[in-house]
């Protein structure tokens, strides 16, 4: 499988740029994480809109939801020029009902629960989840083919049991919205160091670092995950892929 950073940002994107969002594909299927501000442009970059096979959405903040009417708009426009794509299942939690009936829009994208207890079979992935702490109800997700997994954290704060959620993962996709004076003040993310003995206590191959602030010099937040994780650890870069062989 293979996973692609779209977004990089936490909260706004900066010109010409999206939030945290990544696209992940295996065997042809493309599923959208997240699809926050900038995200839809982005995407554009990596994959014709129609290709799109599948939404996965952690939390209903506006920096991984912004662009969902724009992309039921795409489909929308789609289908009037002839070219109808199949219904987009979007995949979110029912904690906010609000919020979780907006993915459903007319017939072109349809809002499916997921849950912290239940996997679900996403195309070619079997995804799970795990509960985050957040202002809102945030959810994890590990995107598994065969014995192979990708962890993406979402938006969270330091919490015990994500380490055995990411235990043993190939890839490691972990907010690290803070900096390290920051940490433990600000409520609902994690700093670099965080990232970092995340990585290390579960045991991952390989860190990747994302929802980073716009301020300062984020250098510095690779530097601290870097001082708590041996192993790689990098900024997200918007296009570069992350392979994962079987
Ligand atoms: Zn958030």
């Amino acid at each position: 499988m293979e996973i692609i950073p779209i977004g990089i940002w936490g909260g706004y994107p900066k010109a010409n740029s999206a939030t945290s969002s990544f696209l992940i594909e295996h065997e042809g299927f493309h599923c959208l994480i997240d699809c926050g501000s900038g995200v839809l442009s982005s995407l554009q970059n990596h994959l014709p809109l129609e290709k799109l096979d599948a939404v996965v959405i952690s939390h209903y903040h506006a920096d991984h939801i912004a662009d969902i009417g724009s992309l039921q708009y795409s489909r929308l426009i789609q289908y009037y020029l002839g070219k109808p794509a199949p219904v987009l299942p979007i995949y979110g939690h029912r904690e906010d009902e609000e919020n979780f009936a907006k993915l459903s829009y007319k017939e072109q994208t349809v809002g499916v629960g997921v849950s912290e207890e239940e996997i679900v079979q996403i195309g070619p992935f079997e995804v799970s989840f795990c509960r985050t702490i957040h202002p809102v109800y945030c959810l994890a997700m590990k995107f598994k083919v065969d014995d192979r997994s990708v962890v993406l954290t979402a938006d969270t704060e330091w919490r015990d049991e994500l380490v055995d959620f990411a235990y043993g993962a190939d890839l490691l996709i972990s907010e690290a919205n803070l900096y390290e004076e920051h940490v433990g003040k600000a409520p609902g993310h994690m700093g670099g160091s965080e990232a970092g003995k995340l990585a290390k206590l579960a045991g991952v191959n390989q860190l990747v670092l994302t929802h980073l602030p716009l301020h300062g010099d984020i250098q510095e937040i690779l530097a601290a995950a870097a001082s708590t994780f041996n192993g790689s650890v990098e900024l997200a870069e918007v296009g570069k892929p992350y392979t994962i062989s079987p």
